[in-house]
């Protein structure tokens, strides 16, 4: 598997009304999409910073996978995503073969339109690992 760049920082926040003004008022980003990922459970909001984006994420239901992350760790780092050359599908093909425990064995649609994949925190060190590709790239 070949990656050509972080894609994204994903951050778990309580409140996307609360963590935004730090991002853009203290760091000086801004804002430039929020999308709601229904099927995630998650309202997210995109800030740029040279190629890499930060993703806040804020649950959209209790029993979401960021509030239960939040519930058990406290706001913070929830993942990390990387951008794959040659294809979701084969990245994850390729790292089954390895034995990493993948979370999505098929890619789905994240936000932005992105094909996404997450690998299992208990095969990457604990770090929530998500692939992506950009289909329009
Ligand atoms: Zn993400």
């Amino acid at each position: 598997m070949e990656l050509s760049h972080i894609e994204h920082l994903g951050i778990a926040v309580k409140s996307l009304d609360e963590a935004i003004p730090y991002y853009e008022n203290i760091l000086g980003l801004k804002c430039y999409s929020i999308e709601e990922v229904a099927d995630q459970k998650v309202r997210t909001a995109f800030f740029k910073i040279g190629q890499t984006k930060l993703e806040l994420l804020e649950s959209t239901s209790a029993d979401g996978t960021i509030a239960s992350f939040i519930e058990k760790r406290g706001e913070g780092i929830h993942h990390i995503a990387f951008a794959v050359k040659d294809g979701v599908q084969n990245a994850l093909n390729e790292v089954e073969g390895k034995g990493v425990k993948l979370i999505d064995k098929t890619p789905r649609k994240g936000a932005e339109g992105l094909n996404i994949a997450f690998l299992h925190p208990k095969s990457t060190k604990g770090v929530l690992t998500e692939l992506c590709e950009n289909p329009n790239e």
